[in-house]
């Protein structure tokens, strides 16, 4: 099956082996030269009359103009917001922003701008019930056709169902125009499906979690067209900066087909998350998600390969949890996370991963099943070969290269299995009791 955008976005879906029916939710998608010209059609076939136009101050230049000028030619009022601050924060503030700001009288949003301004734009549009149009100026996430929006609230990162854009517009001179560091970001966060993949199957093996072998493929399709465009796409080419930007499209509408993010974020997004946080509460250096993302997959993909040459063993296992010290945990993980630990520290009340009966039955799963994990992790790529393709396109391979220390990364690798419920490396690791082990032994 030739799993192509036109395909996936079929309004109609389809009904799947794994007995769900999916469906993709994004209507229109147009990606190309001039394609922002179709922005005022776009706007009428949604019955928009008055848009909200929110952009930050980069993308205002970058697309928000040119948005702005083709309303106003095409004789369509609109209310521009302008969110007039340096990295704004996916945060309570912008949301409270935008809403503020979005006149009564404005019955489409059209959101210009990276993943903040794109979750936010899903947020209130979710929230006003109205169409949302979504505009790139670069191919820096992946997140453009997803229906949910990863926040920051009261400091933890978190995903908020919110909508899919209704239509995501991506003009090749606008998008080939983009940042290089911005196009090595959509590539970055591309390469973190090479975790997510192996980690929602090892959940499924284990767990008996949800699995969908269609949504995996088009996934691992998508990151194919990712990787084969990566290098002319850096070069600023037109056409691959295209194709980049529809294999980023087509992995939101992989997430919408699952309904889960699992096939798209893993160990590896939370690192990364767990860096912003840190930023947010501490003023650490951060990069862009993608980037951010693109060197913890480096890590992840390094640990998973010296985990296939251990071999498990129960008793240091069983010895590990026992000496485990939950009041430890909380106080490492307030030392590092600050008031951003608290959710986590509360998740986990709630969740009881760390109940030493409840690891008694996941490490016999996991001693039972080992070679079935190691079949599942041997379709990653080596540590050697994703190194050499981020050093080829320039995107950054440690953490030190985005002015982080070894300890910042060591600590986020750490802490990582605590952000969600998900079952990902980390746990696993704590599983098995080697967590601090092999976190000793990763190049940062
Ligand atoms: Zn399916
Ligand atoms: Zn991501």
């Amino acid at each position: 099956m030739e799993y192509t955008l036109d395909w996936l976005m079929k309004n109609d879906g389809f009904a799947c082996d794994c007995g769900k029916r999916h469906s993709g939710l994004l209507k229109d998608c147009i990606i190309g030269e001039n394609a922002l010209t179709g922005l005022p059609e776009m706007v009428r076939k949604y019955g928009g009359t008055h848009p909200f136009v929110l952009c930050d101050r980069e993308t205002f230049i970058a697309a928000g103009e040119k948005v702005c000028a083709l309303l106003k030619e095409a004789g369509i009022g609109y209310t521009l917001h302008i969110i007039n601050r340096t990295k704004p924060a996916p945060d309570e503030r912008i949301v409270g922003e935008a809403v503020m700001f979005c006149d009564a009288g404005c019955d489409t949003v059209i959101a210009v701008g990276g993943g903040v301004i794109n979750d936010t734009g899903k947020i209130l549009a979710a929230a006003r019930k109205c169409p949302d149009i979504y505009v790139s100026p670069a191919p820096s996430m992946d997140g453009f056709a997803s229906a949910s929006s990863s926040m920051e609230r009261e400091g933890l990162k978190v995903s908020l169902n919110s909508k899919c854009p209704d239509a995501v517009i991506g003009d090749a001179d606008i998008l080939a125009a983009a940042p290089v560091h911005m196009i090595r970001s959509g590539i970055g966060d591309m390469a973190a499906k090479y975790v997510s993949l192996v980690e929602w199957q090892i959940a499924a093996l284990l767990l008996g979690e949800y699995y969908c072998p269609t949504v995996a493929e088009i996934v691992k399709r998508s990151l194919a067209v990712c990787v084969e465009n990566g290098t002319a796409a850096v070069a600023g080419d037109k056409t691959a900066v295209c194709r980049l930007t529809e294999g980023l499209v087509m992995s939101g509408l992989a997430m919408n087909y699952a309904g889960i993010s699992r096939p798209a974020s893993g160990m590896e997004h939370y690192i990364s998350h767990i860096l912003d946080m840190r930023a947010l509460e501490f003023g650490t250096p951060a990069d862009l998600h993608g980037i951010q993302c693109g060197i913890a997959t480096l890590i992840t993909v390094e640990a998973y390969e010296k985990l296939a040459e251990i071999t498990p063993d129960r008793e240091k296992a069983l010895a590990y949890v026992s000496r485990f010290s939950m009041e430890n945990w909380e106080k490492d993980l307030r030392t590092l996370l600050g008031h951003g630990a608290e959710a986590m520290i509360a998740g986990e009340k709630k969740e009881g991963k760390y109940d030493p009966a409840r690891h008694t039955l996941r490490l016999e799963k996991i001693l039972q099943n080992w070679d079935g994990i190691l079949q599942i992790t041997a379709a990653l790529p080596s540590a050697a070969e994703l190194y050499r393709f981020f050093v080829s396109i320039g995107h950054p391979a440690s953490g030190t290269e985005i002015g982080l220390t070894a300890a910042d990364m060591k600590n986020a690798f750490l802490a990582a299995a605590n952000i969600r419920d998900k079952y990902v490396l980390g746990r696993l690791l704590w599983d098995l009791g080697i967590p601090e082990e092999m976190a000793d032994i990763l190049t940062y």
